[in-house]
């Protein structure tokens, strides 16, 4: 009779794996929106799908803490003192979890920032 295998023999298994692009993409995809539809219903595979889509064009999209429940700053970036304290920013525990802030503001792209 085969033994099933062991916890260590499954990891290392793991490890040989090697995701297309497209694998990765997916995967990111369900983990976002599995994430995400905990804290909030109304979100859609659709809705995570087009930000996905944002995101490799190189276009800032919104980003949700579900620590605190506001939207997270662009890491790196100021916030104007009349909305900084409305934003999430590293001083909430939730800052740097997943889903991880870009360094863009929603809709503004790469190429206008700089890099
Ligand atoms: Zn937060």
């Amino acid at each position: 009779m085969k033994r099933a295998k062991t916890l260590e023999e499954l990891i290392d298994s793991a490890r040989l794996i090697k995701m297309t692009p497209e694998q990765r993409r997916e995967q990111r995809i369900r983990f976002a929106y599995g994430h995400l539809k905990l804290h909030n219903p109304d979100i859609t595979r659709d809705d995570v799908e087009r930000a996905a889509e944002e995101v490799d064009k190189g276009v800032g999209v919104a980003v949700y803490c579900t620590t605190c429940e506001l939207w997270k700053k662009p890491n790196g970036r100021d916030a104007a003192a009349i909305i900084a304290n409305s934003l999430c920013d590293r001083d909430c525990p939730g800052y740097m979890e997943e889903p991880l802030p870009g360094h863009l503001w929603p809709g503004e792209k790469q190429e206008d920032y700089g890099y």
